[in-house]
């Protein structure tokens, strides 16, 4: 039986990887869009963003697609840096730069005012234009050091409570059970069981 192509709009293979597990149980031909497409701007809109994404790859793919768009939302920063987690810090900066400079904002934070969540939008475009989407969150906290080799981007300075581990420290199965995008993309699965 041959599977349904469903394109991914993202170039982070960390992602990719975690996407393609969380919907292991849908059958999908999951297919990364080419780095050539280009991905608009991101604004400060979770949600539009994401859905944004997608229609882009589900146009110049003509199949069905995949988006998210994710931030951390850190309470000591009333929010920030939110939809804007991927430039924090600016330009230059690779992940464990951003991470870093998280910390150094949060230098004078004690260890009860560093709640933090990421968030997650995900998004599915069908080649009809018509879009689907659902959020999930993870609660945590901002560690003082980072700790842990796994995941992807502030993982290793994110702690989970509920497990008494860092985002980075969890194997990967665990981080796609309980993960903001897990949430997300669990709720598109009735929406791509019903792609015809
Ligand atoms: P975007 O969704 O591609 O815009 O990425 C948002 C930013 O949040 C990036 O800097 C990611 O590294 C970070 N981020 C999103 N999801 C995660 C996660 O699961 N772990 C750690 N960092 C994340």
């Amino acid at each position: 039986m041959t599977r349904r192509v469903v394109a991914v709009a993202t170039s982070n293979p960390g992602k990719l990887r975690e996407i393609r597990a969380i919907l292991d149980e849908c059958g999908l031909d999951l297919r990364a869009v080419a780095d050539e497409v280009p991905f608009p701007e991101e604004g400060d809109d979770y949600e539009a963003n994401a859905i944004q994404k997608a229609r882009v790859a589900a146009e110049a793919m003509g199949v069905p697609a995949l988006a998210d768009d994710s931030g951390l939302e850190v309470d000591a920063l009333a929010g920030a840096p939110g939809p804007r987690s991927a430039r924090y810090g600016g330009p230059g900066l690779d992940d464990a730069g951003r991470a870093a400079h998280l910390l150094e904002a949060l230098a004078d934070v004690p260890r009860e005012k560093r709640g933090a969540r990421f968030v997650c939008h995900a998004a599915l475009v069908r080649p009809d234009g018509s879009a689907s989407s659902a959020q999930g969150v993870c609660e945590g906290r901002i560690l003082t050091a980072p700790r842990g080799v796994g995941g992807f981007g502030y993982d290793p300075v994110f702690w989970i409570d509920d497990l008494a581990a860092a985002a980075a420290e969890l194997p990967p199965s665990q981080k796609d059970r309980i993960s903001h995008r897990a949430r997300a993309f669990r709720g598109l699965i009735d929406a791509l069981a019903a792609l015809d």
